[in-house]
């Protein structure tokens, strides 16, 4: 049977640690760090994602410092509110919750982020850092995908690895994560060919695409790890209520994987904690703190 590779245990071992630092600093410098996070509308899936940071930063000490704006915002009434933001000296975090409604330019909005405050690490600047391999805050999911599989040591120098997904959220950044740790990254995309022939030669397989039990155990070498980033809201056959899966066939593929993630409880709390992170490494900057990674 695969290894679990348990993102729950890790993040709120991660999120436990940091609890005694950020006590310890709120004491010395007058502020916790603090992590706003901007949610425009009231999509259900947005808010119950920005409950679940806000609850996280609650456990850790970080101050929630977010703004909900109604769903007819305009954007130049967005574009204010993360300037202020960028202005606000408690904050050192900021995360607008995508997706935004369909009126609104994201990627313009995105980019008025201050690079220094871009906890989401997907301003050009930052992701300028990554492809040069420069110190920069990172996309926390691939982040969290690097974090989890170093602390289970998994092998990554040589292997092969094939992403399923090219999105500047995950697909991408991973595959640029997977290269500077010396492994050998494939992309592969809705128009990719022969995906079970390339998904079989994967000593690391990532699966980031939003389509329920994409991967079936013959799309998987034995004994590689797999990586479910997919999140699916789907039906449960036998009791008829609604329930999150991966991209993943689980039951079928954790026989012949040597690790795997589980969904829910693998990329997805491992996402907050680096949430968290990338919220104090900013604050560790602002107050000269040497940041050491946990
Ligand atoms: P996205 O922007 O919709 O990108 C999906 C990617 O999958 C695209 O690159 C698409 O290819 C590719 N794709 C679609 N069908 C495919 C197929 N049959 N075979 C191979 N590739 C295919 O999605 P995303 O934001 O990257 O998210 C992907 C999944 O991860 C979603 O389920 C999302 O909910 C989940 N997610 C989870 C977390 C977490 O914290 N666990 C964080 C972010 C996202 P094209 O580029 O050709 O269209």
């Amino acid at each position: 049977m695969a290894q679990l590779l348990d993102g729950k245990a890790l993040a709120s071992q991660i999120q436990n640690e940091r609890l005694e630092s950020v006590q310890t600093w709120q004491a010395q410098y007058g502020r916790p760090p603090g992590l706003a996070v901007l949610m425009v509308g009231d999509n259900p899936a947005s808010a119950a994602y920005v409950r679940n940071k806000e609850k996280a930063c609650e456990r850790v000490g970080i101050a929630s410092l977010g703004k909900n704006l109604p769903t007819e915002s305009t954007q130049a009434a967005i574009a204010q509110e993360i300037l202020a933001m960028n202005k606000n000296p408690a904050v050192d975090g900021i995360l607008v919750q995508l997706p935004l409604p369909d009126h609104l330019d994201s990627t313009a909005l995105l980019n008025l982020i201050d690079p220094a405050k871009d906890v989401d690490g997907l301003h050009p600047i930052n992701l300028g850092r990554l492809v040069r391999g420069e110190p920069g805050l990172r996309s926390c999911t691939p982040a969290g995908i690097m974090r989890l599989m170093s602390a289970y040591n998994i092998p990554l120098v040589g292997k092969q690895a094939v992403v399923l997904g090219r999105s500047i959220l995950v697909g991408k950044p991973i595959g640029l994560m997977l290269l500077a740790a010396n492994a050998t990254p494939t992309l592969a995309h809705s128009k990719s060919q022969n995906l079970p022939e390339l998904t079989r030669s994967a000593d690391i397989l990532v699966a980031a695409v939003g389509i329920p039990n994409l991967i079936g155990k013959d799309m998987v070498k034995p004994g590689a790890t797999v990586i479910d980033v997919g999140i699916n809201r789907v039906t449960d056959a036998a009791t008829g209520k609604s329930k999150l899966v991966g991209d993943v066939d689980f039951a079928a593929v954790e026989p012949v994987a040597g690790a795997i993630t589980p969904v829910p409880g693998g990329i997805g709390p491992m996402t907050v904690a680096m949430l968290l992170e990338n919220t104090i490494v900013g604050y560790c900057d602002r107050f000269q703190i040497p940041f050491e990674s946990f």
